[in-house]
């Protein structure tokens, strides 16, 4: 396991809507350099949680801290440490990818000679440097999330929070956004927070956080979680240790865990 500082610190969060407990009492921490993978199925609480960890929504009770700073009491400073991919695409497909990318730029500060070289290097690293100038829209599934990935780092955060970004992607392109963000993890000592619902892209990750109606069920080695349910295949692992909310697949069982 890493030892290094953490990034991410969330302590017993809760956050009910209506009687639906979405989160009821989540522990987690996010160390520099640390890829974890946040695994549940449908209905578990992962897009509530990376909502709250964004500010979106406060949490009924419990605390969020990113690098020190308490989310709550210095929301701008905690922010600042944070880059997020939302499960829903958010990429105006109609502007250039270099116009979606400035617009965010913008709402940051960033000078704008500052945001191009940034956006250039970034873009390049993605193998979309000659994309620019063209139209979101004419982008694969895949590029697409690599641009909202560059927007996400743009102004240069310490934690990277992935919110089902293979969604829709098909095997290959999700293989290679999840090699493209732990390569990035490795290299620039990020540390992200990938959730899925998907066990085979939790193989890769430093640690497994298992969450299911709202609790943690499982935190730690991916291995460990093997050996405790006394199996070696990891999609049956996640189906004993949720109870059957998950399928082998990834696909939600119960018509209530649909999304
Ligand atoms: P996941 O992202 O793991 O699929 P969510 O965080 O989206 O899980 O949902 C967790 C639970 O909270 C589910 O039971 C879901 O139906 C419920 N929920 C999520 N968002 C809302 C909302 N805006 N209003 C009411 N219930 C919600
Ligand atoms: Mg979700």
């Amino acid at each position: 396991m890493k030892s290094g500082a953490a990034v991410l610190e969330v302590r017993k969060l809760e956050k009910s809507y209506g009687r639906v407990k979405a989160l009821a009492g989540v522990d987690l921490t996010v160390r520099e350099g640390e890829f974890v993978a946040l695994l549940g199925p449908n209905g578990a609480g992962k897009s509530t949680l990376l909502q709250l960890l964004t500010g979106l929504f406060s949490p009924d009770n419990g605390s969020i801290m990113v690098l020190g700073n308490d989310l709550r009491r210095s929301a701008i400073r905690a922010l600042a440490g944070i880059g997020v991919v939302f499960q829903q695409p958010t990429l105006d497909l109609e502007l250039s990818v270099r116009a979606n990318l400035l617009f965010h730029a913008d709402l940051h500060g960033l000078n704008r000679r500052a945001a191009r070289e940034r956006i250039d290097a970034s873009l390049k690293r993605f193998g979309l440097a000659d994309r620019a100038r063209d139209r979101a829209r004419t982008l694969s599934g895949g590029n697409r999330r690599r641009v909202e990935l560059v927007r996400a780092l743009l102004h240069r955060p310490h934690i990277l929070l992935m919110d089902e970004a293979t969604v829709g992607l098909d095997p290959a392109s999700r293989r290679d956004i999840l090699n493209d963000i732990l390569r990035l993890c490795r290299e620039e000592n990020i540390g992200v927070l990938w959730t899925t619902h998907l066990v085979d892209e939790v193989e890769v990750a430093d640690r497994v956080v298992v969450l299911n109606r709202g609790k943690v069920l499982f935190d730690g080695l991916m291995a460990d979680l093997l050996l405790r349910e006394k199996t070696d295949d990891m999609g049956a692992a996640f189906i004993q240790i949720t109870g059957g909310d998950a399928a082998p697949n990834g696909q939600p069982m119960s018509a209530a865990a649909a999304d």
